[in-house]
């Protein structure tokens, strides 16, 4: 599965502030997640973050550059 900015993501652990809805502010080597519940961002490594994340709440369709799955 391929992720870009702007996706809006599930992870299997929820954050401390009780959220599990994460929005992607960058995907690459790292990726950055923004909490959707206390806006804090965490940077993972790419590998960790596959990992992390168990699905796409939504997609980012904004895009042009959006990469098919
Ligand atoms: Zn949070």
């Amino acid at each position: 599965m391929e992720y870009q900015v702007g996706d809006i993501v599930r992870t299997k652990k929820q954050h401390p502030c009780g959220s599990k809805l994460w929005e992607l502010t960058r995907v690459g080597v790292d990726f950055k997640l923004k909490c959707l519940g206390c806006g804090h961002i965490v940077t993972l490594e790419r590998q960790k973050a596959l990992k992390a994340i168990t699905k796409v709440e939504k997609e980012n369709n904004n895009n042009d550059k959006a990469i098919k799955k």
